[in-house]
């Protein structure tokens, strides 16, 4: 009973402040994966995924390279998540329970794609969507057009299942990518032709982070894939 009333306050509170997607994941199999002391994670067995949805018209100004509207947009989202993860983090608080908010975007080791945690693994696992074959989390309904957070938590909440749906026949993003990265199956995804791409993005001061958009703005779930509607 318990959890399910903490979780049914929990998602109004993330809603109310800008959220769009909401789920929970139980993450005591996967804790050992993420960059944080044991001590730390010690009884933080709940991760709570929060979604939002990306501007379409920034997105479809993309055309083989990011832009500088969509870099400034890529951190706006991370702003306003890391704020819900914050509000979350003192709600979580008020109520008596320990909370760990990770921030949205925060890469420890570019070159190994080393993260705190994988979000998209927290986010696939809380029922928010699959790994397409971009690599990135795919939402039924918004595809990869989204950004994404989490927040730790040992206040005992009603989780979510992980979908079980994939990419189908939808192959939208493969012939966009500009490195040829993404391949037919995801496990065969070329991480370090995507870096080296990014890399480059980068050198040549198109953006000053390491992002492109390309296969996110190609990745719109329902609308370009019949499979997952
Ligand atoms: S981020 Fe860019 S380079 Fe990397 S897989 Fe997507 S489209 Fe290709
Ligand atoms: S664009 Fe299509 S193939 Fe690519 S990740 Fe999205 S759903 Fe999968």
């Amino acid at each position: 009973m318990e959890k399910s009333k903490f979780r049914k306050e929990l998602e109004k509170f993330a809603y109310d402040r800008g959220a769009h997607l909401f789920g929970i994941a139980d993450v005591r199999d996967i804790k050992k994966e993420f960059h944080f002391l044991d001590e730390i994670l010690k009884d933080l067995d709940y991760a709570i995924s929060i979604g939002l949805r990306l501007s379409g018209p920034i997105l479809e100004e993309i055309a083989d390279s990011p832009t500088k509207i969509y870099y400034h947009h890529y951190r706006q989202a991370n702003m306003a998540l890391d704020q819900i993860a914050f509000r979350i983090t003192g709600f979580i608080q008020s109520k008596g329970y320990r909370a760990l908010p990770v921030p949205a975007s925060q890469i420890l080791d570019w070159e190994k794609q080393n993260a705190h945690l994988s979000h998209k693994e927290i986010a696939r696992l809380a029922g928010l969507g699959f790994i397409g074959r971009n690599n990135l989390l795919v939402n039924p309904k918004f595809g990869s057009r989204i950004r994404l957070v989490s927040i730790f938590t040992d206040m005992p909440l009603e989780i979510d299942m992980p979908l079980e749906i994939d990419c189908g026949d939808c192959r939208a993003c493969i012939e966009v990518c500009p490195a040829g990265a993404i391949k037919e199956n995801k496990e065969d995804f070329d991480h370090m032709r995507c870096y080296e791409k990014l890399r480059e993005f980068r050198r040549k001061k198109i953006v000053d982070q390491f992002i492109c958009g390309v296969c996110v703005k190609a990745c719109k779930g329902q609308e370009t894939c019949k499979k997952i509607q």
